[in-house]
């Protein structure tokens, strides 16, 4: 059995994304007749819990800002005198 590459539209989002023939050929293996529903950013974002939530995945990278925003306790967080600029 041979596979090849398809291009399926994705249920959520409405993108496209490449259903590839090794992708293929593990679903068949696995016994999964169905072509996939949802692009792979989809299918993470479902598998978290949180349906229709794929246009906010770009927004879990959290800086570091907000742990060393507290990271002196006890000491007085005054900002820096800035010089002027002239
Ligand atoms: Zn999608």
């Amino acid at each position: 059995m041979s596979y090849f590459d398809r291009i399926l539209v994705c249920r959520d989002c409405s993108n496209t994304f490449t259903f590839s023939a090794g992708e293929q050929s593990f679903y068949a293996a696995r016994g999964l007749v169905n072509d996939p529903q949802r692009c792979p950013t989809c299918r993470s974002a479902a598998r978290r819990g949180t349906p229709g939530a794929a246009a906010a995945s770009t927004y879990v990278s959290y800086g570091p800002s907000a742990s060393s925003a507290g990271a002196n306790p006890g000491r007085c967080t005054r900002p820096p005198a800035v010089p002027a600029a002239r």
